[in-house]
């Protein structure tokens, strides 16, 4: 289960240390099941689509790595029962990109966050923090701009 607001570095991240079917996004299937990664409209499909792939490879004991903001406890809540009652570990992967970081890396996309949103996003992180430690996670991983820095010098001298 992948934390962290937008611009936070989830999306790279995963895709450098998981295999592409391995990653389930829901801006990724808000493209499939409507016209773009940011149609809101088609957020309510994505996400039912998004629960079948889960429920569907955890059920065939596949690691999934859910790609989505991941700052709504009930849906962190509801991903680790799925997880537990199919015996297999949970992991949190907390992105602790700072906000300045995150804020300059939205700034330099096609389709921006509007800095309001951003900021709520950012002030949800903040919960999400305190809230992790107690959810009942096997492990909770943090993931900062050293590592993914770390990780892109990687893939330039593979
Ligand atoms: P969202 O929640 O909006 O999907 P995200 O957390 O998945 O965001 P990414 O798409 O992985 O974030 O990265 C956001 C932007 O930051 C991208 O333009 C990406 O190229 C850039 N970025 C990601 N990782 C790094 C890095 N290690 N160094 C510099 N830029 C990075
Ligand atoms: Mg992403």
């Amino acid at each position: 289960m992948l934390v962290g607001p937008s611009g936070a570095g989830k999306s790279t991240w995963a895709a450098a240390h998981f295999r592409a079917a391995e990653v389930v996004s829901s801006d990724a299937l808000r493209a499939v099941v409507g016209s773009g990664e940011h149609d809101l409209d088609a957020s309510g499909d994505a996400f039912s689509l998004l629960d079948q792939v889960v429920a569907a490879r955890l059920g065939r004991r596949l690691t999934v790595v859910v790609d989505t903001l991941g700052l709504d406890h009930a849906r962190r809540a509801d991903y680790l029962e799925r997880g537990r009652s199919n015996g297999m570990p949970c992991v949190a992967v907390l992105f602790e990109t700072p906000g300045a970081v995150c804020r300059e890396r939205n700034s330099g996309r096609d389709r921006p966050v509007p800095s309001r949103v951003l900021g709520q996003q950012l002030a949800a992180m903040d919960s999400a923090r305190s809230a992790l430690a107690s959810e009942g996670w096997d492990e909770v991983v943090t993931v900062t701009v050293e590592d993914q820095e770390r990780d892109r010098a990687g893939a330039g001298t593979r």
